[in-house]
């Protein structure tokens, strides 16, 4: 397994995260990145994809929950700006189709895991479980679930379902990093007002995120849950800032590029064998 990287914005594993406690603003007087610095982060990050594709022996997974508007999808646009596209894979997961209700609330994520070698994106995730619906549990009605549901423990055994099959993808080679894009509640209203504001931005609009706000302390509070539940070293949750996007941006590429650095990747050695193959090759194509 390997070691999260150390930063203010990781949610301990004790259980001890307090929401609102967790900024929405920037904590440290860490730069944004600057243009050179962007590239740079950019740069460094497709090397270490191509090694981490070259080694083949380890999969990344990238998980991003946040409230509607905190910028999940620009965070995604930049951070993986630049990696070769065919090592990595954006997965956004809306409401579950009724296929997708025939199976157990796991399986869905599932079939989208990267494979090693790759980079893989979840916007939205098996985390809307105990995120979305836990605020709106009668969402468990459409859910064919076996038997009566008891609200009272089935929350607990989701996390511990979340929390086993993540332990488990670590322990078979699979690094999972999850981030927390942490908006205000008053940010949310100003960049919803900019969305409607704006003629090029009304697009986004979505009246019923205005309806979903109402229930911002329930989201709040299934959000504290979920974090204390299932952040753990091999699986942790960074709670970052979003209300500076760029700030936010940068924060979550140092993360990813740390964890890369951090897990060893090597480009593989020949062996013996093919180095034998390779000069045996060679003389053929010189011949
Ligand atoms: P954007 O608005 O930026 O396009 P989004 O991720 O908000 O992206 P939407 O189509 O607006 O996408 O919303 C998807 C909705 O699906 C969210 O409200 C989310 O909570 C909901 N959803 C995701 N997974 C589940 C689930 N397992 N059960 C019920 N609802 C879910
Ligand atoms: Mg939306």
């Amino acid at each position: 397994m390997f070691e999260a990287p150390a930063s203010p914005y990781l949610v301990p594993f004790d259980g001890n995260f307090r929401i609102d406690e967790a900024s929405t603003v920037p904590i440290t007087d860490g730069h944004h990145h600057s243009g050179v610095h962007r590239k740079a982060a950019t740069d460094h990050l497709k090397q270490l994809q191509r090694v981490l594709a070259a080694g083949d022996r380890h999969a990344v997974l990238l998980v991003f929950q946040a409230m509607d508007a905190a910028g999940k999808d620009s965070t995604i646009r930049a951070v993986m700006q630049g990696v070769d596209p065919s090592g990595c894979q954006v997965y956004s997961f809306k409401k579950p189709s009724s296929q997708e209700l025939d199976h157990d609330f796991l399986w869905r994520t599932a079939r989208c895991l990267p494979e090693r070698g790759r980079i893989g994106i979840f916007n939205r995730s098996h985390y809307e479980e105990v995120l979305v619906v836990r605020v709106h549990p009668q969402i468990l009605a459409s859910q064919k679930l076996p038997g009566e549901v008891n609200l009272e423990t089935i929350w607990d055994d989701r996390l511990k379902s979340i929390r086993e099959q993540e332990e488990h993808l670590a322990r078979n080679g699979t690094v999972i990093l999850k981030f927390f894009l942490n908006v205000s509640r008053d940010e949310q209203k100003r960049r919803f007002l900019a969305r409607l504001d704006h003629p090029e931005r009304n697009w986004k609009f979505e009246p019923r995120d205005v309806v979903e706000r109402r229930h911002w302390d329930d989201y709040m509070f299934a959000y504290q849950e979920a974090l204390n539940a299932t952040s753990r070293p091999w699986a942790p949750w960074y709670a970052i800032p979003a209300d500076d996007k760029r700030y936010m941006r940068a924060r979550v590429a140092d993360i990813v590029i740390a964890t890369l650095k951090g897990i060893g990747l090597r480009y593989p050695e020949p062996t013996d064998d093919d180095l034998e193959r390779f000069a045996e090759a060679r003389r053929e194509l010189e011949a």
